[in-house]
């Protein structure tokens, strides 16, 4: 979480740098400030988003051609004008930006206390700054150096930027744990937490590795290790458009990107599976496929949606690989000292490729000597770096909060892999294997159908709109997805919601029941079907309102529901990746209708880079 951008070069840098704040808003926007250096610092900062501080500071003196910017999601600290970033160090020589949390903040901050060091914030950002300015003033070095020693007092994770008044041109940086990417132009140079805020500059980038320290001038990039060593940059070609940052004629980015599903989907699978040939090609499978057949133990592990995905994972690869899965969550995981042996398969999945508990979570089960596999969709991010293999869901960036297209890219790179290991390994028939090809290639022309058909969850989403409360309730395959529909609700429209396996209602949750209860079945035809129908005649005998996603065709359900949505029909496999679609408008709906910044609901952020 937060958003950094710097630059340096011969281009006004104001002007970029509160563009590339703008793409990286969904990071954060607690608060947003700029530091621009020219013939001294200028810091302007302010609580809220970034289009709040461009409008109060109209008119000031911005000109400069090095400047930092920072837009924030608060961990320590409420959001404030003090707390926000760029941090000015006591002596106000230097400015800092930071994106982590740093650890060790209380012990650093008693030290410098004792030394008479005044705060301003509340921020961990503060004290490590002035951490340094107190090392490069008691040790007489420069900024570079004294971020050195700092640094390696440090406990947590940051990507930081400095900027020294007294060192024109220069943005000093630093990351662990965190991402930072570096563009390379000709005579300039920028810095970001994605590679957005530079697209339409270069496509020419570094990747910043951790424990790694770079000093940034026009001309020239340094990157050092903490021994102080220099680093030869890597440099990479990006392979993304302006135009796939842009909404694009839609009045939100979360729109766009749920109807995006069906060329996102096709993109996924393009080049990978080809249904008539019989095959599906991925190089990150096929190099490891002796462990995938020889696994004794799949561990999938992931935070928020792309722990959904993992569950269905869980269904899906258990029943046609025959292979155990356990499904943890990252955070849970990377501290609970959890059995992993030599061998364990591990599959991460996140999409950032940043998400900080599932990346701390696989570095220790690669010590371990397990074999990491990560599913992200940013190409390059730290999960796809640090892994042994895996596979990109090139589903593009995703801007809005709440995942959607990313979810669809993650069930479809899952399901293809599950069908993979199971053709090699033999666990599946020549029959199933050749329709659930079929199946898959369909979902993309499917999915199309069904967004043909939003408005009428937006007269769903308008009628109940004014609830308290929802509930969930899906079985087999389409429990996870059950799971989703309530947490996507609950991110977009504030309304509380709680995603159970329909059977398992009657255990707890059907005492919240009443007539102003939405139930929402996802009640598609599959093997449990008569059984959710008998779920659904439960709650209507409780008097609860119901809204079934049921599969065109269905005769039945219609008669006893509320409100009815339907999808195409599919295999009980692939269902999951059509019936996800209405969870996500009804939410989107639902949100705008209760007048929610869909794209930017309050509390959340994208790419949680933070525990
Ligand atoms: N810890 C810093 C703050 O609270 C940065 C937060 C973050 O990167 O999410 O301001």
């Amino acid at each position: 979480m937060c958003g950094i951008v710097g630059y340096t070069g011969t281009k006004e840098a104001y002007p970029i740098v509160i563009t590339g704040l703008k793409r990286l808003e969904y990071r954060g926007y607690d608060s947003t400030g700029v530091a621009l250096l020219n013939n001294g610092l200028k810091v302007y900062k302010k609580k809220g988003r970034v289009s709040d501080l461009e409008e109060a500071i109209i008119g000031m003196d911005l000109h400069a051609h090095t400047g930092i910017g920072h837009t924030r999601w608060a961990t320590h600290g409420e959001p404030s004008d003090v707390n926000a970033h760029p941090h000015t160090s006591a002596s106000g020589k230097l400015a800092m930006i930071h994106n982590g949390i740093i650890e060790n903040y209380t012990q650093l901050k008693k030290e410098l206390t004792n030394k008479g060091y005044v705060f301003t914030s509340e921020t961990d950002t503060e004290v490590l700054l002035n951490f340094i300015e107190d090392i490069k003033e008691n040790n007489q070095c420069d900024l570079e150096e004294a971020v050195r020693v700092a640094l390696k007092r440090v406990t947590g994770a940051y990507v930081i930027l400095l900027l020294d008044s007294e060192n024109p041109d220069t943005i000093i940086a630093a990351r662990k744990g965190s991402p930072l990417v570096i563009g390379v132009g000709k005579g300039e140079h920028f810095l970001g937490s994605d590679a957005s805020p530079m697209l339409e500059y270069t496509k020419e980038v570094v990747y910043v590795n951790d424990y790694e320290l770079a000093i940034v001038r026009p001309d020239e990039l340094i990157l050092k290790n903490l021994g102080n060593e220099k680093i030869t940059p890597f440099v990479t070609r990006l392979d993304m458009e302006l135009a796939a940052i842009e909404k694009g004629g839609y009045d939100h980015f979360m729109l766009k990107e749920i109807f995006e599903q069906p060329s996102t989907i096709h993109d996924c699978l393009r080049g990978r599976l080809d249904a008539a040939a019989g095959t599906i090609t991925m190089k990150g499978i096929q190099d490891n496929i002796q462990h995938f057949i020889n696994a004794n133990r799949i561990i999938i592990v992931a935070c928020g949606t792309s722990w959904h995905a993992a569950l269905l994972a869980e269904y899906i690869i258990e029943e046609l690989c025959r292979i155990p899965v356990e499904v943890e969550y990252a955070s849970e995981f990377r501290y609970r000292n959890p059995i992993i042996n030599k061998g364990d398969i591990i599959i991460a999945i996140s999409q950032s490729g940043e998400t900080a508990d599932t990346l701390v979570a696989i570095e220790r089960a690669k010590e371990n000597g397990a074999i990491i596999f990560g599913i992200v969709n940013v190409v390059g991010s730290s999960i796809a770096r640090i892994s042994n293999g895996g596979a990109y869901t090139h589903a593009g960036p995703e801007i809005g909060v709440a995942s959607t297209k990313a979810f669809t890219g993650q069930l479809a790179v899952l399901t293809m892999m599950a069908l993979k290991i199971a053709k090699e390994k033999g666990t599946i028939s020549d029959e199933r294997y050749t329709d659930l090809l079929f199946e898959l290639e369909a979902v993309p022309e499917k999915v199309d159908a069904i967004l043909k058909t939003a408005e009428q969850l937006k007269t769903i989403a308008l009628k109940y709109k004014g609830a308290a409360d929802a509930l969930y309730l899906g079985r087999g395959y389409n429990f996870p997805i059950a799971l989703e529909g309530a947490l996507k609700l609950k991110e977009i429209s504030y309304i509380h919601a709680e995603g159970y396996p329909a059977a398992e209602m009657k255990h707890g949750p059907i005492a919240l029941v009443d007539e102003n209860l939405p139930v929402v079945f996802i009640a598609t035809k599959d093997s449990y079907h008569e059984k959710i129908v008998s779920n659904i005649q439960e709650i209507k005998a409780r008097k609860g309102k119901v809204i079934a996603i049921i599969t065109e065709g269905d005769d039945l359900i219609p008669g006893m529901a509320d409100d009815v949505f339907y999808v195409p029909p599919a295999d009980e496999i692939i269902a999951p990746m059509l019936s996800t679609i209405p969870m996500q408008l009804l939410s989107y709906y639902m949100g705008i209708a209760r007048g929610v910044d869909v794209d930017k609901p309050r509390n959340l952020a994208k790419s949680v880079t933070v525990e």
